[in-house]
């Protein structure tokens, strides 16, 4: 883990609701292949992934934003 990877870790343990399906605060900023959109929140518990995001404090703004139980489509 490097210094940045650290800080998106912070960041998203401070900002980051808990998981809405398995109640977990046990998560992580991750990073997919989309170059425009590779940020994306996940549990580690129940495995479960936010919306993706250019950054990933927008990522865990999305993640916040989820309620309801339930796969989420992907963004086409
Ligand atoms: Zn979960």
């Amino acid at each position: 883990m490097n210094d940045k990877t650290a800080k998106i870790e912070f960041e998203v343990q401070l900002q980051a609701k808990a998981c809405p399906f398995c109640g977990s605060w046990d998560l992580r900023v991750r990073e997919s292949k989309d170059s425009d959109y590779p940020m994306f929140v996940q549990c580690n518990s129940c495995g479960s992934d936010g919306p993706n995001e250019a950054g990933a404090i927008k990522a865990v703004e999305r993640w916040n934003e989820r309620k309801s139980p339930g796969p989420v489509p992907e963004d086409k």
